[in-house]
């Protein structure tokens, strides 16, 4: 357990936080977020990935009927033996049926799927096992028992079970859980709103030429396209430069956010100026470096006001990086999810791979179906500004400080980061 007095938030005190690893980081950030006021939400798409914050019982049993799982004819066994497996059809029954109907002594009735077996019978043929000679059904299969393709009323849910919990993340199956239910909208935490800033003199907008030594800010939109995906909402403020001035104006409108991720300006450079106007605005800065590679400059504060800030270090794979395993469990644990752990994977690796660091690496890879079997592939990456490499990559190869040798088939951990489905395709 890491000791934070967090009434020295002196220059000494932060730089006495160097070097703490990737765990230890996750568990101070972790500790410093509550989840987002839940709020009455529409039980849309928007709530996709955030947590519901009431349970939700089932207002009708599921299927609220005995219903017939095939397209067939139902019978009363009863009829079959002393009709010679052959009976005169007697009724027709669409799902959408309305009132009870009863199935007719000595006959079968048409009924598709999902429609409420009539009084009377107890099984049900596919169409497939079944002749039709004008208005008479044979029954060419002579095996049937009782029951046989009907889902009894309530073999899903009953009446008034609890279906979801509250604390439960909300997946496309569980949308339609809540359709099905009849919820239109419901308590749920919201969205987390992200602001995302840049820094950096040297940077222009993606829709500038860069003329001597400036360079185009990629990383706004790869943060703007992260938080997208982990749930969040971004804003994206702009470029502040490498200005006190226009960083702590930024940070203020940031402020309004549930969380604040600035990119560069955290590392020992003379322009490196984010922990000082974090200091100076009355932040506190709970983590400055660690022990991880891309990465080791990383920040994180709390603001004056209270809000999570990240200080990712400039180069587009730290910034990667430190979001996978930083920034996206703190959107998790805003949206109210209380079991967050990293998407980490056993998996073989497909050739020899050799790496020697004196920190803990997390290097690009790609996950490969092969044979029906995930492996992976360590990617071409020569360090933390390729991005080109980065972008070839669909994981993260967790390798320990000091050397990571292994051979082609030797298993080993893998931050699966997306996209994530993986076909052979995938290059
Ligand atoms: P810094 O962390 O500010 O020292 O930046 C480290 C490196 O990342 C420098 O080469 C910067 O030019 C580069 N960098 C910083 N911010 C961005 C950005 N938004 N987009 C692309 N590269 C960046
Ligand atoms: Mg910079």
């Amino acid at each position: 357990m890491i000791n934070i007095d967090f009434n020295h938030n002196t220059k000494e005190f932060y730089q006495s936080l160097t070097m703490i690893n990737i765990e230890q980081a996750l568990k101070i950030i972790l500790a410093q977020i509550a989840p987002l006021r839940p709020e009455i939400s529409p039980a849309s798409s928007t709530i996709l990935g955030t947590c519901i914050a009431e349970d939700i019982h089932a207002d009708f049993a599921s299927p609220p009927f005995d219903k017939s799982i095939v397209d067939g004819f139902a019978v009363r066994i009863s009829d079959l033996e002393k009709n010679n497996w052959e009976l005169p059809l007697g009724c027709e029954i669409p799902a959408n049926v309305n009132g009870p109907i009863e199935l007719p002594l000595g006959t079968t009735a048409e009924i598709m799927t999902g429609a409420p077996i009539p009084f009377g019978a107890d099984a049900v043929f596919a169409k497939e096992q079944c002749n039709k000679l004008g208005t008479r059904i044979q029954f060419e299969s002579r095996k049937c028992q009782k029951a046989m393709n009907i889902l009894p009323m309530g073999k899903e849910y009953q009446q008034g079970e609890l279906l979801l919990k509250a604390g439960t993340k909300i997946t496309p199956q569980r949308a339609g859980i809540l359709a099905a239910c009849g919820k239109t909208s419901v308590m749920a935490q919201p969205a987390p709103r992200v602001a995302i800033i840049s820094t950096g003199t040297e940077l222009v907008e993606a829709n500038m030429k860069p003329k001597g030594g400036q360079i185009r800010n990629s990383n706004g939109p790869m943060l703007v396209a992260l938080s997208g995906v982990s749930g969040a909402l971004p804003k994206y403020l702009g470029i502040a430069g490498d200005c006190k001035k226009n960083i702590k104006e930024l940070l203020t409108e940031a402020e309004s956010s549930d969380a604040i991720i600035f990119c560069g300006g955290v590392s020992a450079g003379k322009y490196d100026l984010i922990p000082e106007v974090l200091q100076e605005s009355g932040a506190k800065i709970l983590i400055h470096k660690i022990n991880l590679k891309p990465g080791k400059p990383f920040l994180f504060a709390i603001s004056a006001k209270g809000k999570p800030v990240f200080g990712l270090p400039g180069n587009p794979c730290s910034v990667f990086v430190c979001f996978h395993l930083f920034v996206a469990p703190a959107i998790a644990a805003l949206q109210g999810e209380t079991n967050i752990s990293p998407k980490i994977l056993s998996l073989p690796i497909t050739e020899s791979f050799y790496h020697e660091s004196d920190r803990d690496t997390c290097f690009p890879a790609k996950i490969l179906i092969d044979q029906f079997q995930a492996k992976v592939k360590p990617g071409k990456w020569f360090g933390s500004a390729d991005l080109k490499g980065l972008s070839e990559c669909n994981a993260l190869l967790l390798c320990k400080e000091g050397v990571t040798n292994y051979k082609a088939g030797d298993l080993i951990q893998v931050l699966v980061t997306g996209p994530h489905f993986f076909s052979p395709s995938f290059t």
